[in-house]
């Protein structure tokens, strides 16, 4: 299972926050992210995190890629949804290709959690032996 975490800058401290409090159940995943995001996510925690390139480089299509070929099973992307950024219209595909993938997404703190919890709970194991859902 591979989790995949992107947070704009204004989200960065909070997806820390997130990281650092859910470290111990991250820990027994593969975690890729953005360069950034990752950078201080791994420096915080000590979690091992394949990173991409920064997300104005391309990072997001890079994890984008991933969705498209079913290699990413949770993404958790901390959007801030009040100043638009210029690389919004990416953004927004990226949250279209988990819906197509039908990848669990989250995009705020309460979601992750209980994205996070599930996944604790073997609730999305689902996503290891095929897609039913589809
Ligand atoms: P970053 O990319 O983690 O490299 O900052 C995320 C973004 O802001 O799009």
């Amino acid at each position: 299972m591979t989790i995949a975490i992107i947070a704009h800058d204004s989200k960065k401290e909070l997806m820390v926050q997130f990281c650092t409090a859910y470290c111990g159940i991250l820990s027994k995943y593969n975690i890729c992210a953005t360069g950034t995001t990752g950078k201080l996510v791994s420096e915080a925690t000590g979690l091992e995190i394949m990173r991409y390139l920064s997300g104005t480089q391309g990072g997001g299509q890079q994890i984008g890629a991933r969705i498209s070929c079913n290699e990413i099973d949770v993404l958790i992307f901390f959007r801030d949804p009040i100043n638009p950024k210029a690389n919004e219209p990416n953004d927004i595909n990226l949250l279209r290709l988990c819906d197509v993938h039908n990848v669990p997404v989250a995009t705020n703190i309460a979601t992750a959690e209980a994205l996070i919890l599930a996944l604790e709970r073997g609730d999305l194991d689902w996503r290891e032996i095929g897609n039913p859902r589809i």
